[in-house]
């Protein structure tokens, strides 16, 4: 990149995108602290400074710098050379909650509701903000607010929520069909001329060229709400295309044709074939197209299970409606050796709705069932624009405390885990480090990080914990003054196969409580983009590896060149202009992100009490486990059955 390309993209202008906490960086990585201060009294608790605001914070959110320091030196085993004496704060809870994502808090919800509202609870979580990865993106632009996922978005599942996840919801005051009715517009878009569009890069395609009008997909009920009779056909989409006439024709023939290419066989039967082969051997060697055809469909499959179409079975994929399969004479249902995803897919899946910010206003609704004063408002509705005062989660008289910036490091039952009645839960905060203790603990974070909280586990159980790899995704929320470019181009969504963001949309239409999203092109807005990095060809676990270490190594202003110069790529034609047009940036960084789902080309087919999953959620004494890692998926339904499952496993033993 020269300079003068880094000036058009505007690389030098002063966007919101800070890295740090009201100006101070909230690194708290022992290994960063000097051994003096780590047993010096230590100021008030960040989340208690005038201003604390963590959904209005921009630049790199997500793992946050400071969210992730202390957990990478417990895994390397530098942590503890650098502390000194610990904190002891004396306080006793009936419960210790570690992880403040949605399983967490709805670990505390379920707590109480078994052992009573006087019930003393604490959670710890060690990123600035509660919600876990239903984090809310929080901007002002334009005079109006503007919200958007951080991480988890919808209320939606392979499976119909069980009735504990849906009484949850119904208590919480979200009917989400009744919602998904009244405040989802799906034709504000599509009203004004607006669809979709496929962006060919030069790397990848030989050129830079948008295409406007993608065809309808069975699989984007968005698009194929308003797209289906606007785009006659495959053929003339693809005819303007940069693809070769043989690629177009092959595409073509897998979007549209009506092929059985399994004649002769009975549909269980071709389900098993399809079950065992990657839906890019699928297109290559059972449809038989030029391989020519690989880059367009690749990443396809990357926001449903952040791997490409080579680490994905074809039968998973026509589960999620992708094409070729249409004349295959497949039976609706699910089949054997299907993942969580596609196997409840193919069975119908529940309802969908999101809220602007996704399921943050699921976790801001939980904590406001837990520290009412903390969370103005009474209604599902009136949570979306409330200002939580994160000055009130963690008071000392409150029976449930919330306590951020706070990285548990250590959980241990007070004597031998068979006959222990306490845990004592040690954690780091800021350049100090404490211990409390509680009757029981629910582990609510990441699997993984477990065999480093709890040594003393059994060996079986931590290898069963470190099995289950979680999927890195990045999530990005940009900003900008006027979305004209959109109007005059047509579109509303990019799909943009070679680039660094393959996906790239116009923030979803929710209009609920007080909350309006922009109507007009001349209004401000947020653009959605999103990124599975991995390495095609590894086995699906490995590959999530890689990302993971690519997010962990990509600093804001790589992420910042890469939006930059793809918006300008796509958009410069309807007069965008990068350096002018974008006011704000949020990337979203999940190096951690996905709850691993089995991939049934790679895993075995366990029997399932010989899962890795229920291996590793074992009861520890008086230590449960909980996240949706304990369920090996990725879904708010799971997390909050396995909060459930964790909390009456403490209570009933
Ligand atoms: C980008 C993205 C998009 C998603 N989209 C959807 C969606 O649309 N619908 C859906 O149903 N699901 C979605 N998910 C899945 C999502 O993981 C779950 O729905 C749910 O939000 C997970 O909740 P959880 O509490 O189990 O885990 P998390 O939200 O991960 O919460 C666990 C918390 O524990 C904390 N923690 C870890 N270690 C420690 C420690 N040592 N000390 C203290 N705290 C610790 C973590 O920082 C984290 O905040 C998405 C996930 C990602 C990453």
């Amino acid at each position: 990149m020269t300079d003068s390309y880094d000036h058009y993209l505007g690389m030098n202008r002063a966007i919101t995108r800070r890295d740090f906490l009201n100006g101070t960086a909230i690194a708290i990585g022992a290994t960063l602290v000097p051994r003096s201060l780590m047993t010096s009294t230590g100021p008030e608790e960040p989340q208690n400074r005038p201003g604390y605001d963590p959904p209005v914070e921009t630049g790199l959110r997500g793992s946050h710098p400071g969210s992730f320091e202390i957990g990478h030196s417990l895994r390397d085993g530098t942590f503890w050379e650098n502390v000194g004496k610990l904190n002891d704060t004396g306080e006793m809870y009936d419960l210790v909650v570690v992880g403040g994502g949605i399983s967490g808090l709805a670990a505390a919800h379920f707590f109480r509701e078994r052992a009573g509202a006087s019930a003393r609870v604490l959670i710890l979580e060690n990123h600035d903000d509660f919600g876990g990865h239903a984090k809310r993106n929080e901007f002002h632009l334009g005079g109006r607010l503007h919200l958007l996922n951080g991480g988890t978005l919808l209320i939606d599942s392979p499976t119909p929520y069980s009735p504990v996840a849906d009484g949850l919801l119904k208590k919480l005051g979200i009917d989400p069909p009744q919602f998904d009715a009244k405040f989802t517009d799906r034709k504000l878009y599509h009203s004004l001329g607006l669809g979709s569009a496929v962006f060919f890069d030069k790397e990848t395609f030989g050129e830079d060229r948008l295409v406007v009008g993608t065809p309808g997909r069975s699989w984007d009920e968005e698009e194929s709400a308003g797209q289906k009779q606007r785009h006659s056909s495959w053929i003339e989409f693809l005819a303007k295309t940069p693809l070769s006439p043989r690629v177009q024709q092959d595409i073509a023939r897998i979007e549209e044709a009506k092929s059985d290419y399994m004649p002769g066989m009975r549909s269980a039967d071709k389900k098993s074939l399809l079950s065992k082969m990657s839906y890019r051997d699928f297109l290559l060697n059972v449809v038989k197209a030029d391989p020519g055809v690989v880059p367009f469909y690749q990443r396809r499959t990357e926001g449903e299970w952040g791997v490409g179409i080579d680490a994905e079975p074809a039968l998973d994929c026509w589960a999620l409606g992708f094409p070729g399969f249409q004349g295959m004479g497949l039976e609706r249902g699910s089949a054997p050796h299907m993942s969580y995803s596609a196997a409840g897919y193919a069975n119908g899946g529940s309802y969908r709705f999101h809220f602007p910010d996704g399921n943050a206003s699921i976790a801001r609704l939980l904590v406001r069932s837990l520290v009412p004063e903390a969370v103005p408002g009474h209604t599902a509705e009136d949570v979306v624009t409330a200002q939580v005062d994160y000055a009130r989660l963690d008071r000392e008289a409150a029976p449930v405390r919330i306590r951020l910036n706070s990285a548990v490091v250590r959980v241990k039952n007070v004597g031998q885990p068979a006959s222990a009645k306490e845990a004592e839960i040690t954690y780091a905060s800021e350049t100090q480090v404490f211990t409390v203790r509680a009757k029981g603990c629910v582990l609510a974070c990441w699997n993984m990080v477990v065999p480093f909280l709890c040594p003393d586990l059994p060996e079986q159980q931590k290898q069963a914990l470190h099995y289950l790899v979680k999927v890195p995704l990045v999530y990005t929320s940009v900003g900008i003054r006027n979305w004209i470019a959109f109007q005059k181009l047509g579109i509303s969504r990019v799909s943009a196969p070679g680039s660094y963001w393959p996906d790239l949309s116009l923030n979803a239409v929710v209009n609920i409580g007080e909350y309006r999203s922009p109507t007009s092109p001349e209004e401000s807005i947020l653009i959605h983009l999103s990124r599975a990095p991995g390495k095609p060809g590894l086995p699906a676990r490995e590959q999530h590896k890689f990302g993971r270490y690519e997010l962990l190594t990509t600093t804001f202003e790589d992420f910042e060149r890469t939006i930059r110069d793809q918006l300008a790529r796509t958009l410069s034609a309807g007069g965008f202009d990068p350096a002018r047009d974008i006011e704000a940036i949020t990337v979203n960084r999940w190096p951690h992100g996905y709850g691993y789902e089995y991939n049934p080309l790679f895993d075995p087919d366990w029997p399932e009490e010989q899962r890795p999953n229920v291996i590793g959620r074992r009861r520890f004494g008086r230590i449960t486990i909980a996240n949706t890692d304990s369920a090996a998926t990725a879904y708010t339904d799971a997390a909050i059955d396995q909060a459930h499952r964790a909390v009456s496993e403490l209570l009933e033993s």
